[in-house]
């Protein structure tokens, strides 16, 4: 078989192996999944759906307690795996993790509110009847999920997934398999009794993928970046599969000229640096107010330069995943060097892969790749705004649309409102990640659909109405011959209802 190998990821015929991208060390050795192995996944997968869906809400909830209660008592080889895979520091591990806990137990505990069945009015032609409208499973759910956050992409896309009555298949990314695996194993292994097929997954490279979009499951959650999600989309679209896609980000975070500068400096840097840059929703622009450039610079500065790449014990983060990932640091660096930006803290030489060092750019033009397009390493650009209109016009005006953030004591959620973002943290950076009850997903390239929320549950879903005929009324609409009653009642109807009301 052939198969789209990403660099750094040694492949045979059939199996893959995981690297670690700080040691070069080999971690894990994989099967490479076919799309017979995924057919026949997909029929057990169906059959355990019908179990799994007859649970009902409680029964569905004590089950992924149980999942839960497994995950946490294993949290030690979790970070043990998600540390020597990645090369990530275990702080970048837990916080995915807890996220990702978080997400079972709020779908499970939540989703009989969101979903059940309840009671509409049947509107005015139909005063006779009942309706009600139900959200049901749509049957089998593909996962496909990225290397940066191995554990929470696995966990809350399945969350919101099975809550809702679906089963699952993920395809974990292979340059992190195990984590993936080892998360879903502990589903059944908590429950020995669910019968196999309430959540599995298949190993494989992008091939893989593919076959997963193709394969006939009922809906194809993915998350990864915007080409990969290019390619899904198009896959998916064989079979009418509908598609939820949590892609790339570049997002923006604006300094108000009231804004608490040494908190919003201590955000930013976190949030620029934290798993050394490569997260979807990581700070990746700033537009600060003239009036308070010079101060939140050198506090960005002073901050920044503390900050440290390296394997070792409390360093702040670890390598990039893989030398293309490098590159394309790389060359966003040159480009805004090359371009007339002034390199605050690091600038080309920080790049001394697998490691890059931090690296704060100051004046980058607003046409620049490292403006434009998302970089995912450990660079920020920090550009001047007159004012706090003229920051929001430059925050919205890449294409994408994940995250965002505002640090003002007095204007926080009008700037907000006002920013083109699936998610806006106010005086902090990128917390609605974790909390389970708003939805999480971007708009523009960032995607489309929603993880967590009541907008995660339902995303999983097909809304069911059901109209029930409870007397019959005269004259019946809904029959021939039409008589000069039927049109009198309607036209009367429109005139009362619509026509006087909408004269104001
Ligand atoms: P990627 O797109 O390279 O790979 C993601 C997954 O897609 C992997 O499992 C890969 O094997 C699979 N894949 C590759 N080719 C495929 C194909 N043709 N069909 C189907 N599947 C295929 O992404 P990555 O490098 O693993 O992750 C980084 C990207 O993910 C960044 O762009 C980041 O912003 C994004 N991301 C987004 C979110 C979010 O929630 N919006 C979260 C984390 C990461």
């Amino acid at each position: 078989m052939t198969t789209t190998q990403r660099e750094s990821t040694p492949v045979t015929a059939d199996t893959f192996d995981v690297v670690n991208p700080g040691t070069g060390a080999v971690v894990g050795s994989y099967p490479i999944h076919t799309s017979g192995d995924i057919a026949e996944l997909l029929d057990q997968a169906r059959e355990a759906q019908v179990w799994w869906a007859a649970q009902g809400f409680g029964g569905r909830q004590r089950i992924m307690t149980r999942w839960v209660r497994w995950l946490a008592a294993h949290a030690e080889e979790i970070y043990a795996l998600g540390n020597s895979e990645t090369a990530r520091p275990i702080g970048d591990v837990q916080m995915e993790f807890i996220a990702g806990l978080e997400d079972i137990r709020w779908t499970a505990a939540n989703a009989e509110r969101v979903l059940r069945r309840r009671k509409v009015a049947p509107g005015i032609a139909f005063t006779n009847f009942a309706a009600d409208v139900v959200h049901e499973p749509l049957g089998v759910v593909g996962i496909i999920t990225p290397w940066n956050v191995p554990i929470y992409t696995v966990l809350s896309g399945a969350a919101c997934a099975l809550a809702a009555g679906n089963t699952v298949i993920v395809k974990p990314s292979e340059l992190s398999a195990g984590a993936g695996a080892f998360v879903i194993d502990g589903f059944h292994k908590a429950n020995p009794d669910a019968p196999a097929g309430v959540l599995s997954y298949v190993h494989g490279l992008g091939e893989t993928g593919a076959a997963l979009c193709k394969s006939g499951v009922d809906k194809l959650a993915f998350t990864g970046s915007v080409p990969t999600g290019r390619r899904v989309m198009a896959a998916c679209a064989e079979n009418l599969t509908p598609v939820v896609l949590e892609l790339g980000g570049k997002d923006a975070t604006i300094i108000a000229e009231d804004a608490d500068l040494e908190a919003a400096s201590t955000a930013v840097v976190w949030g620029a640096f934290f798993n050394g840059g490569q997260a979807c929703v990581g700070v990746e622009r700033v537009y600060v107010v003239r009036a308070v450039r010079d101060e939140f610079l050198e506090l960005v500065r002073t901050k920044a330069e503390k900050v440290t790449a390296g394997l070792d014990d409390g360093v702040s983060y670890g390598p990039m995943i893989t030398p293309g990932q490098v590159e394309i640091v790389r060359r966003h660096i040159d480009a805004a060097v090359a371009g007339g930006a002034t390199a605050l803290v690091g600038g080309p030489e920080s790049v001394k892969p697998p490691f890059v060092h931090p690296v704060v750019l100051v004046d980058v033009p607003e046409d620049n790749p490292a403006v434009c397009e998302e970089t995912f390493g450990p660079v920020v650009v920090i550009n001047t705004a007159t004012d706090v209109d003229d920051a929001i016009r430059q925050a919205n005006s890449t294409s994408f649309g994940l995250g965002a953030s505002v640090f003002s004591r007095k204007r926080g959620a009008e700037i907000a409102g006002r920013m083109r973002a699936g998610g806006v943290t106010v005086n902090a950076v990128l917390s609605f990640v974790g909390m389970p009850s708003v939805p999480f997903g971007g708009v523009g390239d960032s995607g489309f659909g929603r993880f967590h929320g009541d907008a995660g549950l339902r995303e999983f879903t097909y809304a069911k109405s059901t109209v029930r005929k409870k007397f019959s009324m005269g004259p019946n609409v809904q029959e021939f011959p039409r008589t000069a009653e039927h049109y009198d009642v309607i036209r009367k109807t429109i005139r009362m209802r619509y026509e006087r009301k909408f004269r104001g």
